[in-house]
C-alpha cells in the first residue's frame, strides 16, 4: 500500500530538512511518496525541496507560480497524489509524523477519513486558542454535515475519499467543510499539537478572519438570512414606535421627543442596512469569481511528478521552460 504525504510549503526553509528527517524515520515500515507543494515561497524553500526530489524519486516537488494559499496547495497535492492513502500535514512539524502509522492502521480498519483531534495546542497564544475554539464551535453549527471540532487540515484520506474531494473545484475553499459535507466514515484520533519547529505562523489575524469568513460563506447562506430576520425585527419595532408616537400626538400634549433619538435610530438602521448590503455584495462577488472559472492554481514547475493533465480540472500546469537549469519535470517510472 502506497502512502502519499501532501505538504503545503510557504517559506518554511528552516523546518523542511527536519520535517523530512522525521518523516523518513516515522515511515520506515511504509511505502511512501511525499508531495511538497511550494506555494510561492521566497526564502529558498523551493531549492531545498527540489534538491531533495532530485536525490530521491519518492519525493515530488510541485511549485506554484505565486502564492495561491494554503487550501489551494492542499488541493494541488491531492490532485497529484498517487497513494492508496493520502495524508495532508503542515511543514512545520506541528502535526507529528509519528502519528501516521497509527492513522494508517485506523484507515485499514475501514474508515475513509482519519482525523487527529487537537486536545492541546502547545506554543500557540491564548488569543489563537480562544478564537480557534470559538471558530470550530460556531462553524459546527453552521456547516451542513458533521464538522469535527478541533480537527485541522492534518488528516489521512482513503483513495476513494481523495477521488471524491477532487470533484470539488470551488475557488473559495474550506477543506474541512468539504470533508464534513462528504459525510464519509471518519475516525477521530486525539493528539497533542506541538509548537512550530521554527519560523512563524503564516496565518495572521487578518488572514484568519478571511479564512473564517470563507468557511462561513461557502457553507451557509445564514448571514444573508440573518439580515432578513434583523430587517423584520427592526421594521416591527419601528411600526410599534410609530403607533406610540401617534398615541402621544393625538391623546397627549407631550411633544414628540427630539432629534437625538431619531438620529440614533437612523444611524443604527443605516448601519444594519449597510452591513446586510455588504454581506450580499460579498456573496455576489464570490459568485462572480466562481463564474469566471479560473484555475485554482498554476503549477510553474515540477520534479518527479507524473502530470495527469486530462484528469485535473480547473488547474493550470505550465509546460517546462527550456532554459530552466534544473529539469523541471522528470516523469517517474
Ligand atoms: N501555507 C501555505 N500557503 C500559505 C500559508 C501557509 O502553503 O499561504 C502552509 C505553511 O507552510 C504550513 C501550512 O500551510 O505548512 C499551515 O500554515 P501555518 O503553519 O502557518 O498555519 P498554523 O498552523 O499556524 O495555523
Ligand atoms: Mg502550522
Amino acid at each position: 500500500m502506497l502512502l502519499s504525504v501532501v505538504i503545503p510549503v510557504f517559506n518554511e526553509a528552516e523546518t523542511l530538512s527536519m520535517t523530512l528527517a522525521r518523516l523518513r524515520e516515522a515511515l520506515r515500515r511504509v511505502t511512501w511518496e511525499i508531495i511538497f507543494v511550494d506555494d510561492g515561497s521566497t526564502d529558498g524553500s523551493l531549492e531545498i525541496i527540489r534538491r531533495a526530489a532530485l536525490l530521491d524519486p519518492r519525493i515530488k516537488a510541485l511549485s506554484f507560480s505565486r502564492n495561491f494559499g494554503h487550501q489551494a496547495a492542499i488541493t494541488a497535492g491531492l490532485d497529484f497524489a498517487n497513494g492508496d492513502a493520502v495524508a495532508v500535514m503542515d511543514a512545520d512539524l506541528q502535526d507529528p509524523p509519528e502519528l501516521l502509522p497509527r492513522m494508517l492502521e485506523l484507515l485499514q480498519q475501514g474508515y475513509d477519513v482519519v482525523s487527529p483531534k487537537r486536545v492541546s495546542r502547545e506554543g500557540e497564544t491564548v488569543f489563537k486558542r480562544c478564537t480557534a475554539a470559538l471558530f470550530y464551535r460556531a462553524l459546527a453549527r453552521i456547516v451542513n454535515g458533521k464538522l469535527s471540532v478541533d480537527v485541522g487540515d492534518f488528516r489521512l484520506f482513503s483513495r476513494r475519499a481523495v477521488l471524491a474531494i477532487r470533484n470539488f473545484r470551488e475557488r473559495h475553499r474550506f477543506m474541512r467543510g468539504l470533508v464534513a459535507w462528504l459525510g464519509l466514515k471518519e475516525a477521530i484520533l486525539p493528539f497533542e499539537r506541538q509548537p512550530r519547529a521554527a519560523g512563524e505562523t503564516k496565518y495572521s489575524f487578518w488572514k484568519m478572519l478571511q479564512f473564517a469568513w470563507t468557511a462561513v460563506s461557502s457553507f451557509s447562506a445564514l448571514p444573508l438570512r440573518l439580515s432578513i430576520a434583523a430587517g423584520a425585527i427592526l421594521s416591527c419595532g419601528g411600526f410599534l414606535y410609530l403607533l406610540w408616537v401617534l398615541y402621544l400626538a393625538i391623546f397627549t400634549h407631550k411633544l414628540v421627543p427630539g432629534w437625538a433619538s431619531i438620529v440614533t435610530l437612523q444611524c443604527i438602521f443605516s448601519g444594519m442596512i449597510l452591513l446586510a448590503l455588504g454581506a450580499i455584495g460579498d456573496y455576489v462577488a464570490r459568485i462572480y469569481e466562481e463564474s469566471k472559472d479560473r484555475p485554482l492554481y498554476v503549477v510553474a514547475s515540477a520534479v518527479n511528478c507524473q502530470i495527469p493533465r486530462s484528469e485535473i480540472r480547473c488547474a493550470s500546469v505550465l509546460p517546462i521552460a527550456e532554459d530552466n537549469p534544473i529539469p523541471a519535470v522528470r516523469v517517474s517510472a
